[in-house]
């Protein structure tokens, strides 16, 4: 179906009803990761769609918060321990890596709307003050780059983020939150702060003493900045089998309560511990589009008629 069509399917409720009757196959876990100005400087960045506009983000959030249930990383651990059962249409909403623009422009829209995040932050980078490795490579040597880096034995990747690391400058669009920006993002009663590994690697290629000093460094430097243990974690990349194995689990579930993945399906947080499925969130998707995702495309009903 073209946007047009779903834009007026949209304007006529016909997803709002539908999503009223659904029976929700689990909760919908969004996979975001920086927001970026409508205009100026920022408003074009490396990776592209992965950086959702604030206009987009806004509308996205619009029809999150009319559509569905947004949860706090709090609730979702309890529902996946069992102690607690999910909400009809339960959505949560989480951001990748600690950009700065989390703090400039996703909060003020996340506090519009009311809809809480985790945001699963590479202290590291955010401690140094440099971009996050595949933007700094992407700015040298293209993204083609960081695909191969992603696949190469964790010697060799080591070798060249450190060879291509860039300091990010206070007017870097790209750049990470600084310490004092992450404690004043997770002050805000919306936002919880989970770990994301020290420094981005992909985690199934490196020797699992170095996969342990990732997993535990995230979460030593997190409780020491904001005083309280990280309950969430992400895993970079995080496909399963082939960016994290069952021995990167066992080590992550050490420190942390749960653990999300990607995977473009719903979760059952119960049944998916330390390998909870995400929806990728891009700067493509209109809010008729996420209505249609939510109501039709993701549950894999019929399309209305
Ligand atoms: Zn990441």
């Amino acid at each position: 179906m073209r946007d047009a069509g779903k834009a007026a399917l949209a304007a006529l409720g016909v997803y709002r009803r539908r999503l009223h009757r659904l029976p929700y196959p689990g909760v919908a876990v969004l996979a975001y990761h920086g927001v970026c100005a409508d205009h100026g400087p920022g408003a074009r960045m490396q990776g592209g769609a992965l950086h959702v506009s604030v206009s987009r983000l806004e509308e996205q959030c619009r029809a999150l918060a009319r559509h569905c249930t947004p949860i706090t990383g709090r609730e979702f651990l309890a529902i996946a321990r069992g102690e607690a059962a999910a909400p009809s249409r339960a959505v949560l909403v989480t951001f990748d890596d600690g950009y700065a623009s989390m703090l400039t422009h996703a909060l003020p829209v996340l506090a519009r709307h009311g809809v809480p995040a985790v945001v699963f932050v590479c202290p590291d980078p955010i401690e140094r003050q440099v971009r996050f490795w595949f933007d700094a490579v992407a700015e040298r040597r293209g993204d083609a780059a960081i695909r191969a880096l992603k696949e190469a034995s964790h010697e060799e990747w080591r070798r060249a983020v450190s060879a291509d690391e860039m300091s990010a400058d206070r007017a870097d669009p790209h750049r990470p939150l600084t310490v004092t920006e992450l404690r004043e993002l997770a002050a805000h009663p919306l936002v919880e702060v989970g770990g994301h590994t020290l420094t981005h690697p992909i985690l199934a290629r490196a020797p699992e003493e170095v996969q342990a000093r990732e997993i535990a460094g995230s979460a030593a430097a997190i409780r020491e900045w904001l005083g309280a243990d990280p309950a969430l974690f992400a895993y970079p990349n995080g496909r399963p089998g082939i960016d994290f194995t069952d021995a990167t689990i066992a080590l992550v579930a050490a420190h942390y309560g749960d653990a999300f993945a990607v995977g473009d399906a719903f979760t059952e947080p119960s049944a998916e511990r330390y390998r909870q499925r995400r929806f990728l969130m891009l700067d493509t998707v209109s809010a008729a589009e996420l209505a249609h995702r939510l109501a039709v495309s993701w549950p894999r009903l019929p399309e209305p008629s």
